[in-house]
């Protein structure tokens, strides 16, 4: 075999595998969040991982982090310029256009999957990673923008992590408020010209509100005295940004003004907000979203007002798993492990363990494979984390019953005959 043909493929970088010891935690999530939308009457909606380049070129805009250096972007092979999503807002609303569901009627859509953007990988930052967002058409009021708000903060609430995130929130107004304000912003930063740092003094022409979400230390005093785009709402903005404040007092829900949180996508308007926590460190923020009430014109379609938002997965499983929050049952595991005490009982083995998933649906019952010794057999029992064992042997067999073995606690093992055996099982397994 040559070297190279021996070298061992790997992974891409900053694209993770899933493993089994993993997966749980990202079930418990996924299965908290299928159910929350469910309960708020939102549809989900897939779109496929792949897209023409312009519909992000043209969403996102040109000269965000994004689409400058962040996209996955290859010729397809009919000269097609292709591009792996890097978010899922662009992709819902080309669906919604092309199928009509903008028509005269409002939609609340949620969707999940993979994302794609080129980034240096770090903890909670990644090439491939995973979102659940939330996108609705239809509703120019605040009371949407509180909707999708308190949702998501119904998913901390059930998670266990309210206490460990902060909601930030700014509105950045309509898009004539925020040219206007723009200009300004631009000439207090001529001013400061030799205080920015090589980034933003590339963003001063192209995006300077971006230069606000600046996290370089030498520049924070400086933005900090920066013009203020709340100073500069127009009335119509500055009134649903009230509303919006005063639906979320009226719920109890906690959140910062952030005048600096501009977001990086062009296509915001009015509200923007952020949940963060501390306890990630650098990758701090878990979800991102806001109003984009200009963006299905600008793909095409016909002014429709649009509020959503985007959380990151593993940022979520991560803090999860941090702070311990995913209970053990979620863990995965099973209840029960059947064993055949020798190749003689197999198909017997085999036979109960179907009747006992008949009669119990929610037992997870693990049947023994694969043969081996008795002490093998026993072995792998154990292994298997089940707190109780059956086990199937000669003696069993001729008496039509099975063994009760306790591999977590001190108690005699017991012997049931099979007529009775689901009924033991269902009490002694707790759910
Ligand atoms: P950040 O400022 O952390 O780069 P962003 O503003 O680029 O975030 P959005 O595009 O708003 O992020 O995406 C929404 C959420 O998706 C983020 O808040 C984060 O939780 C998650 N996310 C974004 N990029 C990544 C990534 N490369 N790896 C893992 N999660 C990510
Ligand atoms: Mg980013």
């Amino acid at each position: 075999m040559s070297k190279s043909a021996a070298k061992k493929i790997q992974a891409i970088r900053g694209m993770n595998d899933l493993l089994p010891s993993e997966s749980p935690r990202w079930q418990f999530f996924e299965a908290k969040v299928r159910q929350l939308m469910h309960r708020y009457g939102f549809d989900e909606i897939r779109t496929p991982i792949v897209e023409q380049t312009a519909l992000f070129a043209r969403s996102i805009g040109e000269v965000t982090d994004i689409v400058e250096k962040e996209m996955y972007t290859f010729d397809d092979r009919n000269g097609d310029s292709l591009t792996l999503r890097p978010e899922g807002t662009a992709s819902c609303v080309r669906a919604a256009m092309e199928h009509g569901l903008l028509h005269n009627q409002t939609q609340r859509l949620w969707y999940q999957g993979p994302m794609f953007r080129h980034e240096r990988p770090q903890k909670g930052r990644y090439r491939q990673f995973h979102q659940v967002g939330v996108e609705t058409y239809g509703f120019d009021g605040p009371d949407i923008d509180a909707e999708v708000i308190l949702l998501s903060a119904r998913l901390w609430k059930e998670l266990g992590l309210l206490d460990h995130v902060t909601l930030e929130l700014n509105s950045l107004g309509s898009s004539e408020a925020r040219a206007a304000y723009r200009d300004k912003l631009v000439a207090y930063f001529e001013q400061h010209r030799d205080i920015l740092d090589e980034d933003s003094q590339r963003r001063l022409t192209s995006n300077p509100l971006r230069i606000l979400d600046s996290k370089n230390p030498a520049m924070a005093t400086m933005l900090d005295s920066a013009p203020q785009l709340m100073d500069h709402l127009d009335d119509d903005s500055r009134e649903h940004f009230e509303q919006l404040k005063a639906m979320l007092d009226a719920a109890g829900i906690q959140y910062v003004i952030n005048p600096r949180l501009v977001r990086g996508l062009d296509y915001y308007c009015r509200t923007v907000f952020e949940w963060t926590t501390t306890a990630l460190g650098s990758q701090g923020t878990i979800c991102a979203g806001g109003r984009y009430d200009g963006l299905v014109e600008q793909l095409g379609g016909k002014p429709t007002p649009a509020v959503g938002f985007a959380m990151g997965i593993e940022r979520l499983v991560l803090l999860l798993e941090t702070l311990n929050l995913v209970p053990d049952e979620a863990l995965g595991g099973c209840d029960v492990y059947l064993l055949p005490m020798d190749d003689s009982a197999t198909v017997a083995a085999l036979t109960l363990a179907e009747q006992l998933r008949n009669e119990l649906p929610t037992l997870r019952l693990q049947l023994h494979c694969g043969g081996g010794s008795f002490k093998s057999r026993m072995k792998k029992a154990d292994k298997s984390n089940a707190p109780i064992a059956v086990l199937l042997g000669e003696d069993e067999l001729a008496n039509n019953a099975a063994t009760l073995k306790f591999l977590r606690e001190e108690r005699e093992q017991q012997q049931v005959a099979q007529t009775d055996l689901a009924a033991t099982l269902h009490n002694l397994v707790s759910h």
